[in-house]
């Protein structure tokens, strides 16, 4: 899959096993110095795969502790350290190998070392593979917010070994499948059709399935990239189900709901608050939620989590403006638009 951005435009290839075969991936990178930043939980698992292919490259390696709470500056820090420590020039590659978590803090230290050097995605969760690799959001947490601090750095090339899903723990699976529905609400009916005629094979990890999905969905993220790559528009839909998603997680606490549970039960909600506006009909919001279900995804907000609380944290949303919550609408299966929302509405629909 190309995503096309001028001379920023790199491919995203998708495959078994590319992680052996580095004739399919070292083109990507350009000059002597790479570092591979990954985490606790992958690198003994794949790491070794990798490096099998750097030989010829001087090569150093970050292992941050796995988990979203390592996503911070102070890690960022180590990266910087170890590109120094190598003695990293301008043409140096950062390849990051895992989730999300260590894409986003790799693309930021590439996007800062130096105003900013080549990095080369190899994701590793559903996730990482169908979202956060593609694109060219990176950064890091703070303690006052989840990615508060970031740039806009697109990688030179995402290499996307679909076999390293075999070792990721089911629900981590299943909280990628919910990006990957995403996509088929927000802009892709005729995929949301095959969706719900592929579920069982999906959760049942077939590999031709998982396949389609990934590619089906990096497609969908490329090319609503490549027409808005700093989402001055169309790109926001990509938070379908976010901006209560983003307040869940948060209420719920980080590592209670998995990112992408949040998003399936934010889906839910967004779909609900559409047909409750008129937007959307009760039977496509029906069709989301059967198939999150079928999914083996959450679609109700856990009980002791209360509305108020959630409307409070909809309010500090990256994507508000001068105060107003704005959420992205569903107009049906494949259709999408942002909308200014009223508290009142929120609190209707939550409650
Ligand atoms: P993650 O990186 O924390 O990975 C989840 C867990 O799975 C971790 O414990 C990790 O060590 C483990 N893991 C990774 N690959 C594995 C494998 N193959 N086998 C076994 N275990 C494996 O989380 P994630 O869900 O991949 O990503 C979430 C992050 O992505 C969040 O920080 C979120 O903000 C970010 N994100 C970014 C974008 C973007 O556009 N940049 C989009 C969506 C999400
Ligand atoms: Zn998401």
């Amino acid at each position: 899959v190309d995503v096309v951005l001028g001379d920023r435009s790199y491919r995203i290839r998708i495959g078994r096993d590319l992680l052996r075969q580095p004739a399919r991936w070292r083109d990507a990178v350009r000059g002597r110095h790479v570092l591979v930043v990954t985490d606790s939980t992958v690198a003994p698992l794949y790491l070794a795969r990798l490096e099998d292919g750097l030989d010829g490259f001087d090569h150093a390696v970050v292992t941050i502790p796995a988990g979203e709470r390592h996503k911070t500056l102070a890690q960022t820090e180590q990266v910087f350290a170890a590109l120094a420590g190598l003695g990293a020039s301008r043409d140096a590659t950062v390849i990051a190998l895992g989730g999300g978590v260590v894409g986003d803090l790799a693309g930021f230290a590439a996007a800062c070392w130096m105003r900013g050097i080549d990095f080369v995605q190899m994701p590793t969760t559903l996730l990482a593979m169908v979202d956060s690799s593609v694109g060219g959001k990176t950064g890091v947490n703070l303690p006052a917010g989840k990615n508060l601090i970031g740039a806009f750095h697109q990688p030179r090339s995402v290499i996307i070994d679909t076999d390293t899903l075999d070792t990721l723990p089911a629900r981590e699976y299943r909280a990628g499948l919910a990006e990957v529905v995403k996509y088929g609400a927000i802009s892709d009916a005729a995929f949301f059709g095959w969706l719900e005629q592929q579920a069982d094979a999906l959760v049942r990890r077939e590999p031709a399935a998982v396949a389609e999905a990934i590619a089906v969905s990096c497609k969908s993220k490329a090319d609503i990239v490549a027409r808005d790559e700093r989402e001055e528009g169309e790109r926001a839909l990509l938070n379908f189900g976010h901006t209560f998603g983003h307040a869940l997680e948060t209420e719920a606490g980080y590592g209670t709901l998995l990112h992408g549970e949040a998003v399936a039960i934010g889906m839910t909600l967004a779909a609900s608050l559409s047909a409750h506006m008129g937007k959307s009909s009760h039977t496509d919001t029906d069709r989301l939620i059967s198939l999150l279900k079928r999914l083996e995804l959450p679609t109700v907000v856990p009980h002791d989590i209360s509305p108020a609380r959630l409307i409070q944290h909809m309010r500090l949303d990256k994507k508000n403006l001068s105060g107003k919550i704005r959420a992205v609408l569903w107009h049906g299966v494949g259709r999408a638009g942002v909308t200014i929302v009223e508290d009142e509405q929120l609190r209707s629909v939550l409650e």
